[in-house]
């Protein structure tokens, strides 16, 4: 097999095909001197932009996340804003009564 030449891995150094676009001893991607070097990096950018994507989708859940807590808190504080008003205005039209003449 004349074709099956081989060359040592840049990344471990082992003995890997010169046709090889990915070294089978440390799974390297063997770009540069790959024929398929256009695929390759093709590849690899669809792999990253999948891994950009969803490393975004999983700060988006993040910060949809915090935003629902920070809602909550809001509206839980509003609640009790809105009992203790509630309670004082109460309070007061309760005085108002037992204060008149
Ligand atoms: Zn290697």
């Amino acid at each position: 097999m004349s074709n099956e030449e081989y060359k040592s891995c840049p990344y471990c150094g082992e003995d890997v095909k010169t046709i090889a676009i990915k070294c089978k001893h440390c799974q390297s991607f063997l770009v540069e001197e790959s024929e398929n070097s256009e695929s390759v990096k093709e590849l690899l950018e669809t792999q990253k932009k999948a891994l950009e994507f969803e490393k975004e989708k999983e700060i988006k859940r993040q910060e949809e996340k915090e935003a629902k807590e920070t809602e909550k808190a809001k509206s839980s504080g509003c609640l009790i804003l809105t009992i203790v008003i509630a309670g004082i205005i109460f309070w007061l039209l309760g005085g108002t009564i037992h204060c008149g003449p």
